[in-house]
């Protein structure tokens, strides 16, 4: 069995798209080698780029606030995300992943899964929910991407995103009870 340092190596090798040349860094994984959760988001932002930590800005801040609001420890869960590298062009300062760029990397995504063997999956946002689904990931529960609200203020907003992660509260317990 291969293990999350053998797939982060390869990773980190990987120049099979061209902004795995424009990189600062490798964006691999947050949070618990073990976990019972794993979130799963679209693609680094400029932070992540930055730092190599997935939902390290302010997205993440939202996120954290949310899955610790539900209970989870961090030893329960684990980030990471479709894309590796963050996609961006000149004129486009953050973009949504290509199909290339997903076939290219999604692979390791899948690795990552089948190391870290969680019980429960969840897609942060619509694209990591499309692209989860597309890769075979069928079962999986799914949150709103918190850019949705950062980026806009209407408090609708906010709570739609929260009970999103009060229903995924219900499956950890559910989970949890089995
Ligand atoms: N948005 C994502 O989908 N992933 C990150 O790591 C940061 C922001």
């Amino acid at each position: 069995m291969e293990t999350l340092e053998d797939i982060k190596r390869e990773a980190e090798q990987c120049k099979k798209c061209p902004i795995g040349g424009q990189r600062k860094n490798m964006v691999f994984l947050r949070g618990s080698f073990q976990p019972k959760v794993v979130f799963v988001g679209e693609a680094p932002g400029r932070q992540e780029d930055l730092q190599g930590v997935p939902f390290c800005g302010p997205s993440g801040n939202l996120l954290d606030e949310q899955i610790a609001r539900i209970g989870l420890l961090p030893e329960d869960f684990t980030i990471i995300n479709i894309l590796k590298c963050r996609p961006t062009t000149p004129m486009h300062d953050n973009r949504i992943p290509s199909d290339d760029e997903v076939h290219n990397c999604i692979p390791f995504l899948l690795r990552q899964l089948k190391v870290l063997n969680p019980k429960i999956v969840v897609s942060v946002g619509n694209v990591a929910k499309y692209r989860l689904t597309k890769a075979g990931v069928k079962r999986h529960a799914h949150v709103m991407h918190p850019a949705a609200t950062l980026h806009n203020r209407d408090p609708d907003m906010k709570k739609a995103f929260e009970e999103g992660f009060n229903r995924l509260k219900d499956t950890v317990e559910k989970e949890a009870s089995k």
